[in-house]
């Protein structure tokens, strides 16, 4: 079995426990990493810190240098890691060989993004000079979740290290290993070492070390947000900014006259990907009335042609992440079979080359009730529920009808409809006639409402990681 430690300051650091590491396709233990409690995290926070104060000076076109090797390093490895995420998440190869993608697009795109990024001069009066210099928050915190674990450190370590920070991430307890890799290929590449320190372990004892430590001075947080409130209330106590990039229960909006051909897969799609475990899915139908019964009988035709296996057979739709988290889909579909009316799915699958891996069919629940549990709350499953509407209020009613707002997809050909939609939507991207951004490391991310605050991705991802200083010159 793997023994995988920490990495802090450049150097393989091993616990006295571990936390072991499952394959959710097959169930079995696989790896084990380091469990790191508050005696690493002080560790990793003094290597960022010293680490990051002379990198800060580092040039910026060393800096952008530095990323582009790692991303180079990462496609150099993209089989391994693919390999590695694919295994620890239990997504089909397919899907973590595109993260990897994604991830190789995070460093370059941020190296480019910084090396064009400058301050202003503000015109007060003649007799001033007056100017703005961006500076990194010194040490960055990155807390990130087990659905995307490469692509979502790389979309905060990437712009954190662009900007001049030394970084501490806590993977999460589940995923760790294609982390650990990266710092490797990051040290390879010649990142100077307590840059970029991995600390492996639980979120009640490393995750809440690292996001209580005193030596912080930013916090990223990818997760659900109850989580996200208790590392806010942590940031308030040492008034620290953070970025919360939280949960979602998105919509897709169907208009009567929208192209079903082609909304069909892509809908399938947005729910299905990474069985569902997805912050942005598209986990919630809406559709207009006349067409319910079409659209309706059309996804479950869909849902049962889909193919389900090991993440390593390359399938449609793999495990869920772990035993827990499927009997919690479960209990959302026990539900609905009584308040609702299942059109397809909804068992539990095992055996054969199934084996004991945290499989469950793609399930389609229709009718349901707009402010009952199934359409209010995220399910994380593969797991998608329909509402009809009668018109575009309505619609808009409905799809703001929950707490969350990361992101909606809507779907109509007419022009002055979608607009509207776009307009009066609340969420943080919104999609017309398709779904998801394709990967975009360009688009700017995040939530309004409970989906979080602060934009990740884009140009805004990197501004998030520093600080404006404004300098007055007397002339
Ligand atoms: P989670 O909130 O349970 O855990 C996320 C991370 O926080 C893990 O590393 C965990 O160990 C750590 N953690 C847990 N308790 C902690 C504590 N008290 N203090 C500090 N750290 C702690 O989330 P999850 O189950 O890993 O991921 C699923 C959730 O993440 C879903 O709600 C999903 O929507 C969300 N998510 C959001 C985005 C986004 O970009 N908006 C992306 C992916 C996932």
């Amino acid at each position: 079995m793997n023994q995988l430690g920490a990495i802090i300051n450049g150097k393989h650091v091993q616990t006295e426990g571990s936390v072991g590491v499952i394959d959710p396709s097959s169930g079995e233990l696989f790896a084990e990493t380091a469990d790191c409690g508050v005696a690493e995290i002080d560790l990793a926070v003094a290597a960022a810190r010293e680490a990051g104060s002379s990198w800060r000076r580092v040039p910026v076109a060393d800096r952008a240098r530095i990323l582009r090797k790692i991303s180079v390093l990462v496609e150099r490895d993209r089989e391994l890691l693919a390999d590695l995420e694919s295994k620890q998440t239990g997504k089909p190869m397919k899907q973590a060989r595109r993260d990897v993608e994604i991830t190789v697009r995070y460093f370059d795109f941020y190296a480019s993004v910084v090396e064009t990024f400058y301050g202003t001069t503000i015109p007060l009066n003649d007799d001033t000079l007056i100017f703005t210099r961006w500076e990194p928050h010194g040490v960055t915190a990155h807390v990130v979740p087990w659905n995307y674990p490469l692509q979502i450190l790389a979309r905060s370590i990437a712009p954190s290290l662009a900007m001049g920070n030394g970084c501490v991430l806590k993977p999460s307890e589940e995923t760790p290993l294609t982390a650990l890799h990266l710092a490797e290929l990051a040290l390879e590449a010649g990142l100077p070492a307590g840059l970029f320190n991995v600390v492996p372990g639980f979120g009640e004892t490393a995750g809440i070390a690292l996001t209580n430590h005193a030596g912080i001075d930013h916090i990223s947080f990818t997760g659900s947000v109850e989580v996200g409130k208790i590392i806010s209330r942590a940031a308030a106590e040492h008034t620290i900014p953070v970025t919360m990039e939280l949960g979602g229960k998105s919509p897709n909006i169907v208009f009567a006259d929208a192209d079903l051909d082609k909304a069909v897969p892509v809908l399938v799609n947005a729910i299905l990907q990474n069985a569902g475990q997805t912050c942005s899915a598209g986990s919630r139908l809406l559709v207009e009335e006349s067409i319910h019964e079409e659209l309706v009988d059309r996804l479950a035709e869909a849902f049962e042609k889909v193919d389900i296996g090991p993440a390593s057979t390359d399938p449609t739709l793999g495990p869920l992440i772990s035993e827990q988290q499927r009997e919690r889909v479960l209990g959302y579909v026990a539900w609905a079979k009584e308040h609702a009316s299942v059109r397809f799915g909804g068992e539990a699958l095992n055996g054969g080359e199934l084996g004991n891996g945290y499989y469950i069919q793609p399930t389609l629940i229709d009718n349901v009730d707009p402010t009952s549990r199934l359409a209010q709350e995220e399910i994380f499953g593969p797991v998608l529920v329909v509402t009809p509407f009668k018109d575009a209020d309505e619609a808009v009613a409905l799809a703001n009808g929950t707490d969350y707002g990361l992101v909606a997809g809507v779907w109509t050909t007419n022009v002055s409809t979608a607009h509207r939609m776009i307009r009066d939507v609340v969420s943080g991207q919104v999609f017309v006639n398709t779904y998801g951004a394709s990967g975009g490391v360009e688009l700017p991310f995040g939530g309004f409402k409970r989906s979080g605050h602060g934009r990740e991705k884009g140009a805004e991802g990197l501004r998030g990681f520093g600080q404006i200083k404004t300098a007055v010159v007397a002339l």
